[in-house]
């Protein structure tokens, strides 16, 4: 991806550096493994996963300095961010709406945000409560080491953006009824409708993909695509288990996240967005 020399966006706080005694790393060998993933896949705004991590917040902090490589990154993440909302900016605009931007944390090891604490296990997950985007990059090293992901830059962007599709559901709407509609719900169609959710955040991760395609190098999208794969429920659960069990999906399996992602990106256009009905009728 093109990025440099373009506009940060100045809604990043950058946490990383800060760390605190009460590290909330699980340990290595497969419960680790078994935790992050777990973690990884309740992550999506799920309070009570974090509100059973530890409290970092009591610990005491120490800063570092920021390599040249992170401070690179964090750079990136700005740029990306920025696109998203010129995007999201004008899509709102033209619908005669106000888009409010969100913010976005970077961190290491632990943080508190405002649905609880969070542990660098969690995965990047946006907060409603506090309309942020939390990323610990270092999530993207285990995407590439442990998931089989492609390394590079945008599959990093993907998943800012496809955060940033969970904001824009806040903003919309979509997510206050979708929890309406889950508590009158049976189990497994409270997971529908996760899943619905989630592929629609790809979606709309598509669609910024879409208006920016000026930037896109060779490669991109197969980066993303390789995340969104990696990432999909069937995939983490046949890594852990050797099964696959859709009715506990809440993010999607790797073909539809994919497919919902090309979709956006194909025809940037926003009445294609209803994954919903595609998925529940
Ligand atoms: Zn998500």
């Amino acid at each position: 991806m093109k990025w440099k020399g373009r506009r940060q966006s100045s809604n990043v706080e950058d946490r990383r550096g800060m760390s605190g005694r009460g590290k909330l790393v699980a340990g290595g060998g497969i419960i680790g493994l078994i935790f992050v993933i777990a973690q990884f896949v309740l992550s999506d705004g799920d309070v009570s996963v974090l509100e059973q991590l530890q409290d970092p917040g009591t610990s005491q902090t120490e800063q570092r300095e920021l390599t040249a490589e992170e401070k690179e990154l964090g750079d990136f993440t700005e740029v990306v961010l920025a696109d998203t909302e010129d995007v999201w900016n004008e899509i709102f605009a033209s619908q005669n709406m106000t888009y409010n931007e969100p913010g976005m944390v970077l961190f290491s090891d632990a943080v508190r945000t405002g649905c609880g604490n969070a542990s660098a296990a969690t995965g990047p997950f946006y907060c409603p409560a506090d309309q942020k985007v939390y990323m610990d990059l270092t999530f993207f090293e285990e995407l590439r080491t442990r998931f089989g992901a492609k390394g590079g830059d945008f599959a990093i962007a993907y998943v800012i953006a496809h955060e940033v599709g969970h904001h824009v559901q806040n903003v919309l709407g979509t997510a206050s009824e979708v929890r309406r509609l889950q508590q009158q719900s049976s189990q497994t169609e409270a997971n529908e409708l996760s899943v619905a959710m989630e592929l629609q955040a790809d979606f709309y991760a598509g669609i910024w993909a879409h208006y920016n395609q000026e930037y896109l190098q060779e490669g991109d999208i197969e980066e993303a695509l390789s995340a969104a794969n990696a990432v999909g429920d069937d995939a983490i659960q046949r890594r852990v288990s050797g099964n696959v069990n859709p009715d506990s999906f809440t993010h999607g399996t790797s073909k539809q996240r994919m497919e919902w992602f090309m979709k956006g990106y194909r025809s940037g256009d926003m009445n294609q967005r209803d994954t919903f009905s595609a998925l529940l009728n």
